[in-house]
């Protein structure tokens, strides 16, 4: 971490604000430029993250050197991680595919759907139990009774389940079905959940929030890993912009972007990016073809009759063509690119 002090910083501004550094217990490097003086912390800085550093006199701004997510970033942990959920693994070249609808229908729906996307080449069954919705009169889904359906759709299909945890006082309920935990684009920055969940041993895939940025995202993530988990995904499902052709916007270049940053596995959901069904494979495609470690869909047989998000809803035939056309993608490779910078020119 680097102080950058103003033009002009009197020596006695300097001296304070490095003394002050030492209080705090951490050694200081004062480099005097012509122009402008610079200081130096050198060190593990976890504990002045909350100090009030661009506050010290003469100081003014303040540098980050390493990255603040200590726990998820590439730069500690150069390996990718790999998930291993019931066997299904994830990250590190092992790409994945959950479908499934967007909240759990009836039994006979969702198992229709289970068995349907299987078929096709799915690794894991999506469906909301507790569902976040805009309107406290829509559909909220149906709660314990969904996670049982979810169960009978485990056993009959063998694909593990992926499914949203919303608030604390679900986590008992939710974790006695699910494999996966999903934490939507609406609890991001639920600390206090996000705490909770880090300590509980299940995977989490954790989707950005509506307006969040991706260095706030991977802090959310820090916060999960920080309780001492390590098996977390996370999920582009765009976020709100001024652009309203679509539900949301996904920037695609986020994929390389957290796959750089971070050495957890990175899924696109290209249901909620879009919104809109004729726009969901082209984003699965494009997703993929930058190099995503998977995908996030949803499916229904019948979306006018879905109980949420039919408009986004693939059938399961467009299911099944996405899935042979994302057996024809080489996915870009950064590291391979990346070794272009070793030859000479
Ligand atoms: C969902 O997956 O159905 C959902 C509610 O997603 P998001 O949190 O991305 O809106
Ligand atoms: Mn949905």
């Amino acid at each position: 971490m680097i102080l950058v002090m103003n033009v002009g910083a009197t020596n006695e501004e300097i001296q304070k604000t490095a003394q002050q550094i030492e209080t705090w217990g951490h050694t200081t490097n004062i480099a005097r430029g012509d122009i402008q003086t610079v200081i130096g912390i050198i060190g593990d800085k976890s504990d002045l993250l909350g100090k009030p550093l661009a506050a010290l006199p003469g100081v003014m701004k303040v540098l980050e050197v390493s990255s603040s997510y200590k726990r998820v970033s590439r730069q500690f942990h150069p390996k990718d991680t790999i998930v291993d959920v019931n066997g299904v693994k994830l990250g590190g070249g092992h790409k994945c595919v959950i479908a499934g609808p967007c909240s759990v229908d009836t039994e006979e729906y969702t198992l229709q759907i289970a068995k349907a996307v299987k078929k096709a080449g799915a690794t894991m069954l999506r469906g909301g139990a507790f569902k976040p919705r805009t309107s406290p009169y829509a559909f909220q889904g149906h709660g314990e009774d969904g996670l049982k359906i979810l169960d009978t759709a485990r056993k009959e299909t063998g694909l593990p389940i992926v499914t949203e945890l919303m608030s604390l006082d679900q986590v008992d309920v939710v974790y006695k079905y699910a494999d996966v935990i999903q934490i939507g684009a609406r609890n991001m920055q639920n600390f206090n959940l996000l705490k909770e969940i880090g300590k509980l041993g299940k995977p989490v895939i954790l989707k950005n929030g509506i307006a969040s940025k991706a260095e706030e995202h991977l802090m959310s993530a820090e916060y999960i890993m920080a309780g001492g988990l390590n098996d977390v995904i996370l999920c582009l499902r765009g976020v709100r912009t001024y652009e309203n052709a679509f539900r949301n916007c996904l920037d695609v270049a986020l994929v390389t972007y957290l796959q750089k940053e971070s050495h957890l596995p990175v899924i696109v959901d290209s249901s909620h990016s879009v919104g809109k069904r004729e726009y969901v494979m082209p984003v699965a495609y494009a997703g993929m073809a930058i190099g995503a470690d998977g995908l996030i869909l949803e499916v229904h047989p019948n979306p006018s009759c879905a109980l949420s998000d039919g408009e986004q809803a693939l059938l399961p035939r467009d299911f099944e063509y996405l899935m042979e056309n994302l057996k024809k993608i080489t996915p870009w490779n950064q590291r391979e690119w990346k070794e272009l910078d070793k030859k000479p020119l």
